[in-house]
């Protein structure tokens, strides 16, 4: 019997109402791990890891600022896991900040029973969280990180997943610009040079030379 495709219970509520869900302009979307519902297999730290490495992917590809927090009260959304439909199935389900929700507190549940371990939920936080900045699932037969079922060969967002994510938090940040090349300057010195030099009485004296000379140059 084959096995039922992993899939996100989020329905497309908000998409079919014609509504893009996102949070206001500049806003830090903190989130917070709830320590008492880590699942079986994985440590706090492992688990902690593979969520921050999910989450941490979308600032890469658009505006989004996120950032852990360490109390539940500061976090725009709150992680957990919880039973959701037992194993295979449902992995996750998460709300989106739709227009008059952005500021309540949201929720990213996990499914803990699931057979998780750190790729595994890497990759499905990455998905759980672009609903968490208010992304759909990507239409049928579109090759997306926010397909509704788990694509396991994708490890980063798509070009579908990055142009939605781009409308709602703006532009990946530019590269740092790197700083104008400074000059580079150094000073040789040479060994000293004897010269002898013969003065009008005849007799001769020897100088001692040190000859120096400097160049700079620009790094290209
Ligand atoms: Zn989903």
């Amino acid at each position: 019997m084959s096995q039922r495709p992993y899939r996100c219970i989020h329905t497309d509520r908000a998409a079919l109402a014609g509504r893009m869900c996102k949070w206001p302009a500049g806003t830090l979307v903190t989130w917070y791990l709830d320590p008492s519902s880590v699942p079986l297999g994985l440590s706090y730290s492992e688990t902690l890891k593979a969520i921050t490495a999910g989450i941490g992917i979308w600032p890469q590809v658009c505006g989004l600022q996120a950032a852990r927090v360490n109390s539940p009260e500061q976090a725009r959304v709150f992680i957990s896991f919880r039973p959701i439909d037992g194993s295979n199935g449902i992995l996750g389900q998460t709300q989106l900040p739709c227009e008059g929700l952005s500021n309540v507190q949201h929720t990213m549940q996990l499914d803990n029973v699931e057979r998780w371990d750190a790729d595994f939920l890497r990759r499905v936080v990455m998905h759980e969280f672009g609903h968490a900045i208010g992304l759909e699932h990507a239409p049928d037969g579109t090759v997306a990180v926010m397909a509704k079922y788990y694509d396991r060969s994708l490890d980063y967002p798509q070009p579908w997943d990055v142009a939605e994510a781009q409308k709602r938090c703006g532009p990946a940040p530019a590269n740092q610009p790197t700083p104008a090349p400074k000059p580079v300057s150094q000073t040789v010195t040479l060994p000293q040079i004897p010269v002898n030099i013969q003065l009008d009485d005849g007799s001769t004296v020897v100088l001692t030379v040190t000859p120096t000379f400097s160049f700079s140059v620009e790094r290209k």
